[in-house]
């Protein structure tokens, strides 16, 4: 949208890494006000209000409420001080300014929250996204506007180019660098030269700052996962904040015929886009719902699916998991290569458009200003509803035909979100998409039956913690 000529390759599927396993929320920021990030704040409420104009139908308001609890009234009277200036701060419009509960209100709005020393609540808006597909309408988004993408085409290895570019009006060489991309389907390796190489592989950042030579590791990979239940076991509407045992926050999202609970926050030792769900982290999440809840009582049997994914957070010694900021950072490597590590679904636009920033400045070059934060995305129409249980044909062909599905999880998993929401996990659909991919894809030697029996597998593995119960 600048003017400039830009490629993309994605190792795997666009949002199969951690962008497609997050808590789905845009965050306005209250919560890194409590930690003193005073300009993560102001950058994250900023940020929300974009999306809202540049992709309203990714951003689906929704109540937050957190319970508050003491033996007076004083911490309601302290969140509320604390709210007022959020609120002045960042810019919050009228519509989504807080409101207070007291005890009796909110028991009667929440049915069946415990209520040992329970004052009241705070109730404030934040918006609900679909990851994926926010993921997936950036980069459609970004190819209607030029760039040239692919998926199933990792980066592997990276190297000085023997071509020099002058820039800087002529001051300073810039070595160009190659990329070598494997392109999965034909095991080819294809080389991309390029001004300026942008480093964005998430929890990957560091294995990829290595293919340009670069040893000394900045990312810091923290593992969080989330309970998938039906929603006529706990009916929440909107957002619960629940306290976990070690009074982290831990939300529990109401959406469709479906509740999520999440997240937990562990260091974890490497990336991995599917990263192992332990029997210690789903009874982290049951504790916190059935303490908040004591009258539910939610078990083994009542979680219908499950998702993990790292954060890629820049690394600070010495800090727990929580107490890591989820600041993003941006490394001007010694080869040229520009990574970025660290930062939030939330803000993703605003990281962006600073890369780029670096960009420009890298190539000296003279570019059109960003206009990301008011040209909306490209919209498909409505955003396909989680949670819901059948699933269209035509959504099955377009997922194929207009968004570069590859694979039977591609399509279930990321385009139509039914491993993670449907009742059945997708496993329903499992047959029928094989066939549309196979047909379109021309798929032989049993590569039909092999994508069945790994999206199979797929779904008994995010649910494999119950054998160890
Ligand atoms: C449990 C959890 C809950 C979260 N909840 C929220 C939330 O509610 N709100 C919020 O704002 N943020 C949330 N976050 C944070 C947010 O999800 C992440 O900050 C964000 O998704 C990271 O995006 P990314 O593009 O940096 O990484 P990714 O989404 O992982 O993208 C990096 C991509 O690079 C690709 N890649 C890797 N290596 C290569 C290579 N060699 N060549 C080509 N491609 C490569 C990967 O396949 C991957 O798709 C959460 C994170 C977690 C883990």
């Amino acid at each position: 949208m600048r003017g400039l000529r830009v490629g993309l390759v994605e190792r795997g599927d666009f949002a199969s890494g951690t962008s497609s396993r997050s808590s789905k929320l845009i965050h306005g920021g209250l919560r890194y006000l409590e930690q003193g990030e005073v300009g993560l704040v102001l950058e994250a409420a900023a940020e929300r209000r974009a999306l809202t104009r540049i992709a309203p139908h990714l951003a689906k308001r929704a109540r937050l409420v957190l319970p508050v609890h003491g033996r007076t009234g004083a911490g309601l009277v302290k969140f509320r001080a604390g709210l007022w200036t959020f609120e002045k701060m960042a810019k919050v419009p009228d519509d989504d300014r807080h409101e207070i509960w007291k005890r009796d209100e909110l028991l009667e709005r929440v049915p069946g929250l415990g209520t040992d020393k329970l004052v009241g609540a705070v109730i404030y808006t934040e918006y609900i996204t679909d990851d994926a597909r926010l993921t997936l309408e950036t980069i459609k988004s970004a190819k209607r506007h030029g760039a040239r993408i692919a998926s199933y085409a990792p980066a592997v290895s990276i190297a000085e180019s023997r071509c020099v570019t002058t820039g800087g009006g002529g001051k300073s060489a810039t070595p160009r660098l190659e990329v070598h991309v494997r392109d999965e389907l034909s095991g080819r390796i294809v080389a991309v030269e390029a001004a300026v190489v942008v480093n964005a592989a998430g929890p990957w950042v560091d294995s990829v700052r290595r293919m340009s030579g670069e040893g000394n590791a900045r990312m810091q990979l923290t593992k969080g996962i989330h309970l998938v239940i039906a929603r006529d076991r706990l009916p929440v509407e909107g957002i619960v904040v629940m306290r976990a045992v070690d009074h982290r926050m831990v939300f529990v999202v109401g959406h469709g015929d479906i509740v999520w609970i999440g997240t937990t926050d562990t260091f974890y030792p490497a990336p991995e886009e599917r990263p192992t769900i332990t029997r210690e982290d789903v009874d982290y999440l049951l504790h916190a719902v059935n303490r908040t809840w004591p009258g539910v009582q939610i078990s083994d049997r009542d979680v219908r699916g499950a998702w993990a994914g790292v954060r890629p957070l820049v690394k600070q010694e010495g800090k727990s998991p929580s107490e890591i900021s989820r600041r993003d950072e941006i490394l001007i490597e010694p080869s040229g290569l520009v990574s970025i590590g660290g930062g939030k679904l939330t803000t993703y636009r605003q990281m962006a458009e600073r890369v780029v920033d670096q960009v420009v400045q890298r190539l000296a070059a003279k570019t059109a200003p960003c206009r990301t934060a008011e040209v909306p995305l490209v919209e498909d129409g409505e955003p396909i509803p989680m949670g819901r249980a059948s699933l269209d044909t035509s959504e099955v062909r377009k997922a194929i035909d207009e968004e570069c599905a590859m694979t039977v999880a591609d399509v279930l998993e990321r385009r139509v979100r039914a491993n993670l929401f449907a009742s059945d996990n997708g496993l329903d659909h499992v047959e029928s998409v094989a066939s549309a991919l196979a047909a379109r894809a021309g798929w032989k030697n049993g590569r039909r039956e092999s994508e069945v029996a790994a999206y199979r597998s797929r779904v008994a593995e995010d649910l494999a913690w119950r054998a160890g119960a």
